[in-house]
């Protein structure tokens, strides 16, 4: 069996990784040059921390992640205002929790490709070509390839979903935020910071630090704008947006990299009606996003790569198999997302008075009652384990 795979990102190189296993013959193209190294830290825990325990990823993950103690919200002077305990974290997800650079999360994956995989940077499917038993997929650098399946991992503004249903804006709801990302060298700052996560007590807007190993800092900020447009000059809007608010953000916003070594998008979810049109189908953003507000979309991309590699090694058909994925896979997606939208203006109040009550509810969230709300809040109402959205129970109700 033959798979092209459009994206070589967290859910790409899942899906990769786990179909080269069952044998399958997998090209994987991304348009990027080559691997990005830039990028953001990211909470990984749920179903990804399962899927990644079950591929036996967990030892370099633990390795390449960061022992993050605590998350503080400082005021203008740095003063902690309210504390949230990375122990508690963990306690309230059953102890599953990692922080990784995604970069570094996309290097685990990639140092476990087979060698015979191919990968192709610098390229991208520019056509698609459906036939009953095949498809066709005509990729950037004049090459055509058939294959069983195609599978769009291209995130949140996936080419593979546009060639296959059209416009983006349809797909998008707008959580009326926008975000960027960046790291930026100031050893002062990294000295500051220490291993915690640090970010701004404030309304309408917040940056948020960790410092890295290698002593520069990561920095993620984000702010409501009502218009889903993006600025036409980021780093001066950044400055303009980000000019009033004390702390390290005076250096963060003096220290910002060039513009495109800033990540700056929308917050935003997709929601597909229909994920797959006969052997093409879409995983992680490109069809599930949930949003940083949900703080699971690469663990999602994770696990919903994996369950679709499940339906795929259980399948006597590739287009049966696509339609199991879904069937089992979309319900999970829709709760994390209602989780998400739900604890927006948790993560990023509107007012001086949500502040206050944010750093009550901190305050509450040592009582164990309130730790397992937490837990239920961050990872969706419905508590659903690995095991029951793939593997043998798939085969039985396909
Ligand atoms: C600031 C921030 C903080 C976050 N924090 C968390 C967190 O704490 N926990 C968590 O679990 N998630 C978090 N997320 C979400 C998470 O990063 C994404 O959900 C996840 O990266 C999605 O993985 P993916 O593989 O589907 O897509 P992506 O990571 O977007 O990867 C897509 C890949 O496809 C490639 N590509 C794009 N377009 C094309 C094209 N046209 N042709 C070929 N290749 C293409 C890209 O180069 C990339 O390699 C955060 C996101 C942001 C922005």
């Amino acid at each position: 069996m033959r798979v092209v795979i459009c994206g070589a990102g967290i859910a790409g190189l899942t899906l990769g990784n786990l179909l080269s296993e069952r044998d399958w013959e997998v090209t994987i193209v991304d348009h990027a040059p080559a691997p990005r190294t830039a990028g953001y830290m990211v909470d990984f825990f749920g179903l990804g921390y399962d899927a990644a325990e079950r591929m036996g990823l967990l030892p370099r993950l633990t390795e390449l992640g960061y022992d993050v103690p605590w998350a503080d919200f400082v005021d203008d002077s740095g003063r902690g205002r309210a504390r949230l305990s990375y122990d508690r974290f963990a306690r309230a997800v059953n102890g599953k929790l990692l922080s990784i650079m995604r970069p570094d999360l996309e290097l685990a994956l990639r140092e476990r490709l087979p060698g015979q995989l191919e990968m192709r940077y610098g390229t991208t499917v520019s056509a698609i070509d459906e036939r009953d038993d095949i498809v066709r997929a005509q990729l950037s650098d004049g090459s055509e390839i058939e294959a069983d399946l195609l599978v769009g991992a291209d995130g949140i503004h996936s080419t593979v979903r546009g060639l296959m249903f059209g416009d983006e804006q349809r797909f998008f709801r707008y959580l009326g935020m926008q975000t960027a990302a960046y790291t930026f060298d100031a050893p002062e700052v990294r000295a500051r910071l220490g291993d915690g996560f640090a970010l701004t007590d404030t309304a309408q807007r917040m940056m948020g630090c960790y410092g890295l190993r290698d002593g520069t800092v990561a920095v993620f900020a984000t702010h409501y704008r009502d218009e889903p447009a993006l600025p036409a000059d980021i780093p001066a809007f950044l400055r303009e947006e980000y000019g009033s608010l004390g702390w390290i953000v005076p250096t963060a916003l003096a220290r910002m990299p060039e513009e495109h070594e800033i990540y700056y998008d929308q917050v935003a979810q997709v929601d597909v009606p229909q994920w797959s049109t006969g052997r093409v189908t879409l995983i992680g953003d490109a069809c599930q996003a949930v949003s940083l507000l949900a703080g699971q979309g690469a663990s999602l991309a994770m696990a919903g790569a994996y369950v679709l590699a499940s339906c795929l090694s259980d399948a006597s058909s590739v287009t049966g198999a696509l339609r199991r994925y879904e069937t089992h896979w979309r319900p999970v997606v829709v709760d994390k997302q209602r989780a998400g939208r739900r604890g927006a203006e948790w993560f990023l109040p509107r007012s001086r008075g949500r502040v206050l009550a944010r750093r009550a509810m901190l305050r509450l969230s040592a009582i164990p009652g309130v730790e397992r709300m937490l837990g239920a809040s961050v990872t969706g109402k419905n508590a659903v384990r690995l095991d029951d959205i793939s593997a043998e129970r798939l085969t039985t109700t396909g």
